[in-house]
């Protein structure tokens, strides 16, 4: 099985949960931290991440890097920049 893992920024994010609903797995979930813009922003809630990349292509503001596992090491899949 694929290992993912994902980066939010979290300055980006204005938590309007679409990727929350585009993940398969169920693994974000909204912080009950806000950021400086008053925003709650996404994070990882489960270790059980794929790397599918669904979750970057739903978000709006591009606020999500989506990395997979090879071998030993992560290797960046896909990046998103603003
Ligand atoms: S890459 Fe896929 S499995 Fe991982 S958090 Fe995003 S949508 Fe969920
Ligand atoms: S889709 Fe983007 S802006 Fe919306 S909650 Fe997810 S990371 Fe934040």
């Amino acid at each position: 099985m694929i290992r993912g893992t994902i980066k939010v920024d979290t300055e980006i994010c204005k938590g309007c949960e679409l990727c929350i609903t585009a993940c398969p797995q169920k693994s974000l979930g909204l912080s009950n931290n806000i950021n400086s813009h008053g925003f709650k922003y996404v994070e990882l809630i489960q270790d059980n991440c794929t790397g599918c990349i669904n979750c970057a292509l739903v978000c709006p503001d591009s606020a999500i890097t989506v990395y997979r596992q090879s071998k030993n090491s992560i290797k960046q899949n896909k990046k998103v920049t603003v």
